[in-house]
C-alpha cells in the first residue's frame, strides 16, 4: 500500500491479508487505527514514515516447546510464546498469560495494546506479551513449579533487565513469578530485576499486586470527578475474581462504592448487601490459596449465584469488566445503558467488543478503555524496575501516591486528545496520546 492512500478500510484489508485468522489482533488494531488514522492524515510526517504499518508488526515473535512431567510421570508438551512488540521507548515490558486459550493472535493483541498503555504511563517501557497454552486449573503446586521452570529454561535466552522484563497476567501471579524468577536466577547466575510482580522478599514492590485493580478504581474516580461526580454511594458491578477484580473491588469499596458482583468462568455471584472487606478477604484467600470457585462464595454468604452468566444484566451505576477479552458485547452494553449505568472502566484488556464500545460512546457513557484504565499495574511494575535498579524500596504511601499521580496524568492525556465538545472520547484520547510518544521515537531513529 502507498502510504498516501492510507484509509481505515485499506489499512485493515492489508493487515488481515498479512495476518490471516488473527481475529483478536485485528480487533485491537482496528480500535486503534480508527482513531489514529485521522490523526496521521493530519500529520504527514507519520504517514510518510509508514509508522502505523511498522507499529502493527511486532519486532519479533518467539514460539517454543515447553516439556514437563506431571505428577503421574506423564510427559506433557505445551507451547510457549514471547511477542516482543516494540522497544522504541524502553525494554520490552508486559505480562505472561497461562491459559488454555493462549495463541499468537491473543498475544499479539495484548502486545499491541501494551505499546500504547506503556507509553501512557510516561515511564520508559517498551511493549511485549507472552505466555503459554498451559492450564493451571487443577494442577498441583509441584506441577505448576515444574511447568514454570521448563518455561523459563527457554524464555531465559530472550529476556534480561535491559532487554525484556515480563510480569504476570491471567494465570500468572506471585507463585508463578517466584518459580520463574528462581529458575532465571539459577540459569543466569545473577540476581537482577528480570521479572516484575516478585514477592517482597526478593525485590518485589509494595502495592504491585494491588496496582492494576487500584489504578482502575482511581481511573473511574478521575473520570467521574471530571464530570462533577464520584464513586461514593454508587452500586458497582465487577466481573472476574482474580488479581485485577479483587483489588479493584477493594479500592472501589474504600472510595465509598458498593460492589455487588464478582465472577469467574463458571458464573457470577450477586450480593445485594455488598461485598465488604471481610468477605473480600475470604474471596482473595479462596482464589489465591484454596484455589476454589466463586460459587462457593454464594454458599458461604447466602447470596445468589448465576451459573454461566455475566453480571452485566443487573442494574448498576458503574461497571468494571476485570476478567478477560470480549466479555462485554453489544447486548450487554445496551442493557447497561438502559439500566442507567453511568460509566465503564476496564480492568481487563479489550473486554468490550467493538460493537459494545460503539453503543457506550453513542450513549455518551463515560468509557475508560483498558489501555488507559488498567495501566496502573504496568506503571507499578515500572516503579519496581526502578527500585531494583537503585536497590531501594519505596514505602506503600510513596508508591500509592505515585500510582494516583500516574492515573491522574493518564486521564489528563486522554482528556487532552479525546475532547469532543462537552464529551470526552477516552478511546480516541488514549490511542492518540499513547501513539505520539512511540511514533516520535520511531521517527527519531530512522528506518532500519
Ligand atoms: P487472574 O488469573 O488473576 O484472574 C482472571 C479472572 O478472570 C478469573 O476470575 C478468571 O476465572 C476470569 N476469566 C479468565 N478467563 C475467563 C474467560 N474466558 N471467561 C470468563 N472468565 C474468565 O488474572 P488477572 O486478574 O491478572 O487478569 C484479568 C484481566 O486483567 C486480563 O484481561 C488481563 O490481561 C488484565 N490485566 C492484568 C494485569 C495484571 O497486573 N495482572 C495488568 C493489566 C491488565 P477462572 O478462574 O474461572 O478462569
Amino acid at each position: 500500500m502507498m502510504y498516501e492512500d492510507l484509509s481505515l478500510e485499506r489499512f485493515m484489508a492489508g493487515l488481515k491479508k498479512r495476518t490471516p485468522g488473527e481475529v483478536e489482533f485485528h480487533q485491537a488494531v482496528y480500535e486503534v487505527a480508527e482513531s489514529v488514522i485521522p490523526f496521521i492524515l493530519a500529520n504527514p510526517r507519520y504517514r510518510q514514515a509508514g509508522i502505523l504499518q511498522r507499529m502493527t508488526e511486532p519486532d519479533r515473535s518467539i514460539i517454543f516447546r515447553v516439556e514437563w512431567e506431571d505428577d503421574e510421570g506423564n510427559i506433557r508438551v505445551n507451547r510457549g510464546y514471547r511477542v516482543q512488540f516494540n522497544n522504541s521507548i524502553g525494554p520490552y515490558k508486559g505480562g505472561l498469560r497461562f491459559h488454555p486459550s493462549v495463541n499468537l493472535s491473543i498475544l499479539k493483541f495484548l502486545g499491541f495494546e501494551q505499546t500504547f498503555k506503556n507509553s501512557l504511563t510516561t515511564l520508559p517501557m517498551g511493549a511485549g506479551k507472552g505466555g503459554a497454552d498451559f492450564n493451571p486449573r487443577g494442577k498441583s503446586d509441584r506441577e505448576v513449579m515444574r511447568f514454570c521452570q521448563a518455561f523459563m529454561t527457554e524464555l531465559f535466552h530472550h529476556i534480561g533487565p535491559n532487554t525484556d522484563v515480563p510480569a504476570g497476567d491471567i494465570g500468572v501471579g506471585v507463585r508463578e513469578i517466584s518459580y520463574m524468577f528462581g529458575q532465571y536466577k539459577r540459569l543466569a547466575q545473577e540476581f537482577t530485576g528480570v521479572l516484575t510482580g516478585k514477592a517482597l522478599e526478593f525485590g518485589g514492590s509494595l502495592i504491585r499486586t494491588e496496582a492494576t485493580g487500584y489504578g482502575n478504581a482511581y481511573f473511574m474516580q478521575e473520570m467521574l470527578k471530571h464530570h462533577g461526580d464520584s464513586i461514593e454511594g454508587k452500586t458497582c458491578s465487577i466481573s472476574g475474581s482474580g488479581n485485577v477484580a479483587t483489588y479493584c473491588a477493594e479500592k472501589v469499596t474504600q472510595l465509598g462504592g458498593k460492589v455487588v458482583t464478582l465472577s469467574d468462568s463458571d458464573g457470577f455471584v450477586h450480593d445485594k448487601e455488598g461485598i465488604d472487606p471481610e468477605k473480600l478477604a475470604w474471596i482473595i484467600d479462596l482464589k489465591t490459596n484454596r484455589r476454589g470457585r466463586i460459587s462457593e462464595y454464594a454458599e458461604e454468604f447466602g447470596c445468589d449465584f448465576h451459573a454461566e452468566k455475566r453480571p452485566w444484566g443487573l442494574p448498576c451505576d458503574l461497571a468494571f469488566p476485570c476478567a478477560t477479552q470480549n466479555e462485554l458485547d453489544e447486548r450487554d452494553a445496551k442493557t447497561l445503558v438502559s439500566n442507567g449505568c453511568k460509566a465503564v472502566s476496564e480492568g481487563a484488556n479489550m473486554p468490550s467488543t467493538v460493537e459494545a464500545i460503539q453503543v457506550l460512546l453513542d450513549n455518551q457513557i463515560l468509557y475508560g478503555p483498558g489501555k488507559a484504565a488498567n495501566a496502573g499495574g504496568v506503571a507499578v511494575s515500572g516503579l519496581e524496575m526502578t527500585q531494583n535498579s537503585i536497590r531501594m524500596a519505596w514505602t506503600e504511601e510513596e508508591l500509592e501516591k505515585k500510582l494516583v499521580e500516574i492515573m491522574t496524568h493518564i486521564h489528563a492525556q486522554c482528556a487532552r486528545y479525546g475532547q469532543e465538545g462537552e464529551f470526552i472520547n477516552y478511546v480516541k484520547g488514549a490511542n492518540i496520546a499513547g501513539f505520539i510518544k512511540v511514533a516520535d521515537a520511531m521517527l527519531a531513529y530512522g528506518v532500519g
